[in-house]
């Protein structure tokens, strides 16, 4: 073949997902197994989604309301903010490309952390960016550094809070210093996939810092807490003139209608997201006090996920595929000897840390 491929495709990262089950019990000939590979929540969709889905079932032949009037709605209410303020994504990791499309041209520097989560590597690679990274410290952003990175040319700043593979997450005053220290004309972009999920006590909630940063851009899901992965469905809060930026470069019907009317549900199904959070409370504190137990370090996560110290990753991460059990290997984050185990029911708990012990000899 002789087709050509346009300049940055070649040099993309390539998005390494968790296994699927099919994949699993399918290439390996086994039935029951776990999947702690890509922090879902364990206790399955909001119900009132599921009810919303199937009424919104009827009308599929109908293209979706392409301005997500309802949504963006309710998003404003449940935020305090306006339907302006707001993007719909296909998930977060289309937002995250919307960013890309509205500010990023060739050459423009971005600024993010090692180890971060990788997409902000590939919408920059992508739009053909200099790539400008901070070292970690702890595991952990390290604002400060990151701030020194940026000068009058950069254009994007991307900060995971949560960061997803460490779990870990930056405090407000930190956040606040490099609000304040980078060009107005800087977009910083805060990612919270899992703020729901962070317990520290100084942990700062970026949508509520908008009104005092107009280049600020938190991000969210309906993928973790609500349950929603499937159905793709992320959102982008943001200064009115930064979101109409995004809606330029967004396709028509980028949210399909099953999405937009499950998140619509979603969003307010309080006992559902109280549960999710309790329930991931607990499973933390059982890894916690289990994995110390047998002696593997981890890192303590702010997250529904937990990067883990396993020494031989890869092969623990095949023993642990054998037994049924998947979880992440994070070798391409630069943690060659962790993985990362999403927290799930307590029975998927209690198999992970038994396989491990079994197969470790722990
Ligand atoms: C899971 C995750 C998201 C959410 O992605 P979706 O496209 O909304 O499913 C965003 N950011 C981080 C850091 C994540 O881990």
């Amino acid at each position: 073949m002789k087709f050509q491929t346009a300049r940055p495709v070649a040099g993309i990262t390539v998005y390494q997902p968790g296994k699927p089950i099919e994949e699993v019990e399918r290439e390996l000939g086994i039935r029951g197994s776990i999947k702690l590979a890509s922090n879902e929540n364990p206790l399955g969709p909001s119900p009132r989604a599921l009810e919303a889905v199937q009424r919104a079932l009827a009308g599929i032949h109908r293209y979706p309301d392409g301005g997500g009037y309802y949504l963006k709605r309710a998003l404003a209410r449940h935020h305090g903010l306006t339907p302006e303020n707001f993007v719909l994504g296909n998930g977060t990791n289309e937002v995250l490309e919307l960013v890309a499309h509205a500010c990023l041209d060739p050459g423009d520097p971005v600024v993010f952390s090692e180890g971060a989560f990788i997409v902000y590597l590939i919408v920059s690679q992508l739009a053909s960016c200099e790539l400008r990274t901070a070292p970690m410290r702890d595991f952990t952003h390290d604002l400060e550094a990151m701030a020194a990175r940026v000068d009058g040319r950069t254009k994007v700043v991307f900060i995971a809070n949560p960061n997803n593979p460490t779990g870990t997450a930056v405090g407000e005053r930190a956040l606040r210093r490099l609000l304040e220290r980078v060009p107005e004309r800087t977009l910083v972009v805060v990612d919270e996939a899992y703020c729901h999920f962070a317990h520290r006590e100084d942990y700062p909630d970026a949508v509520k810092l908008l009104p005092e940063f107009t280049n600020l851009v938190a991000l969210r899901t309906f993928s973790k807490v609500y349950g929603l992965a499937g159905l793709r469905v992320g959102y982008g809060a943001a200064h009115p003139e930064v979101i109409s930026a995004m809606e330029r470069v967004r396709e028509p019907f980028n949210v399909n209608s099953l999405a937009l009317a499950a998140a619509e549900a979603a969003l307010e199904d309080h006992a559902h997201v109280e549960r999710s959070i309790r329930v991931n409370a607990e499973g933390r504190e059982f890894f916690v006090r289990e994995l110390a137990a047998l002696g593997f370090p981890f890192v303590p996560t702010q997250g529904n996920f937990m990067m883990v110290e396993v020494g031989d990753a890869k092969g623990v991460y095949e023993a642990l595929l054998r037994e049924g059990v998947i979880v992440r290997p994070v070798a391409g984050y630069g943690f060659p000897r962790h993985l990362r185990i999403s927290i799930g029911t307590p029975e998927e708990n209690r198999r992970v840390v038994e396989v491990m012990a079994e197969i470790t000899g722990k």
